[in-house]
């Protein structure tokens, strides 16, 4: 067993360290003010090859194995999580299930421009009345000859508001919506430039602001057929597969923002003195100190099993949601204890940790909350859940697997 990063990840994540401390790092505090999304790191996170980083070369990719996925996502969470929801949505959601499930013509029309970083594509299944329960959406996607009528409203999409492509969730069986027999429901590539598409943004948001998180609406949205991922009635399955892929560069981001409230909070500790010593002496602070970093190891020896097992084209959804969950419940006790660590300090915007504590909530939400994922774990435990091949899996990574 080797525990070291490849040369190869090892580059990387320092390019992206370089790359996120130069160009977003002294931006993020007026971006997270201004409630500002900044298209500009499109390009630049495009020219760095991370807007396809695991696609394979073929299709416009990096062609990196999942490592470096989760390499990826945790050093851009380390400087914000906006930064990584691109990386979950784009990469984690979207393009990997085209690599697993596209047809060869959709992988040409979308993937390989997605993957190149000229489109960026959002995963859409939330909607107002349905989160958790996804076999409660009411998108309905009527066949009418060799297209699909798409009907309905989408809420809390990750780049809504800006991305190009979705993959969307809709019933088309309406016998089995009654039943909420999940065999009814379909995978559509919708593009916002389809007729009756249009969005907005969610001004009320207090996490993640420098990101876009927005609704949209299809009123009898045309959808040709050859936009149907999978076959009808897949797409509850293609749904369930993309988050394995989401969850995972959520916990390798939420791992990120662990070690971002780890640093923060040492730095301070040293420098901030309470009873005439350092506050870093006291053992109480010792303590949470002490709590950030063995919930940051614990956390990134998890992702890095579920990226190993990706590797090797092994099934991880049992692993993957262990790891989404533990680093993303993690994350949150780092950020409320380095908000502490930082007194009212950290009650103030002041310091960057009242942003790692706004930020961290989201993930303890989405792509499973952490009551969603408790209740997996203890089914795989109890013998109630196992995991079944699906008919398309994510290839393992073709180069020599670490
Ligand atoms: C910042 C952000 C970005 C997002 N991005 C996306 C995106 O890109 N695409 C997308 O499709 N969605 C996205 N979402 C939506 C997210 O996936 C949902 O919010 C999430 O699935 C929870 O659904 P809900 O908000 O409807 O909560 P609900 O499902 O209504 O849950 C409310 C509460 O009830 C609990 N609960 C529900 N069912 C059970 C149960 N069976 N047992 C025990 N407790 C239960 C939940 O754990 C939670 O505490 C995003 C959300 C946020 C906050």
């Amino acid at each position: 067993m080797n525990f070291d990063l490849s040369h190869d990840h090892e580059l990387l994540e320092q390019s992206i360290r370089e790359w996120a401390g130069r160009e977003v790092a002294p931006r993020i505090h007026d971006l997270d003010r201004a409630h500002q999304f900044d298209r500009g790191v499109l390009p630049q996170m495009a020219s760095l090859g991370l807007l396809g980083i695991s696609v394979p070369v073929e299709y416009g990719g990096a062609g990196m194995d999942y490592i470096a996925l989760g390499v990826a996502s945790e050093e851009l969470e380390y400087v914000d999580t906006s930064l990584r929801v691109i990386m979950s949505v784009h990469v984690g959601l979207n393009c990997l299930t085209l690599v697993a499930w596209g047809t060869e013509d959709q992988k040409q029309r979308y993937l390989v421009p997605q993957a190149q970083g000229r489109k960026i594509a959002s995963y859409a299944l939330t909607e107002p009345s349905a989160g958790s329960d996804a076999r409660g959406i009411q998108t309905v996607g009527i066949r009418q000859g060799d297209r699909y009528v798409l009907t309905g409203e989408k809420m809390w999409i990750s780049m809504g508001d800006v991305a190009d492509n979705f993959l969307v969730f809709a019933w088309t069986d309406l016998e089995k919506k009654k039943q909420r027999d999940p065999s009814g429901m379909s995978a559509f590539i919708v593009e916002r430039a389809f007729k009756g598409f249009s969005s907005g943004t969610l001004k009320e948001k207090w996490g993640i602001l420098a990101g876009n998180t927005g609704f949209f609406t299809m009123e009898g949205v045309e959808v040709p057929r050859e936009n149907l991922v999978g076959r009808e009635g897949e797409g509850f399955k293609i749904a369930m597969f993309a988050l394995d892929q989401g969850r995972y560069t959520v916990a390798a981001g939420a791992t990120g923002l662990i070690r971002a409230c780890r640093d923060a909070s040492v730095k301070y500790a040293k420098e901030r003195k309470a009873f005439g010593v350092e506050i870093g002496s006291h053992q109480l602070v010792k303590e949470m100190l002490a709590q950030m970093e063995s919930d940051y190891q614990a956390a990134r020896l998890l992702w890095l099993r579920a990226g190993w097992l990706k590797n090797h084209g092994r099934r991880n959804t049992r692993e993957t949601g262990l790891a989404k969950w533990f680093a993303t419940v993690a994350s949150e006790r780092a950020a409320g204890d380095a908000v502490q660590i930082h007194g009212a300090n950290g009650y103030s915007d002041e310091y960057p940790v009242g942003r790692y504590y706004r930020n961290c909530k989201g993930a303890v939400i989405y792509e499973g909350t952490r009551e969603i994922h408790k209740i997996m774990q203890a089914d795989y435990l109890l013998g109630y859940r196992t995991d079944r091949p699906t008919r398309c899996e994510l290839p393992a990574w073709e180069g020599t697997a670490s």
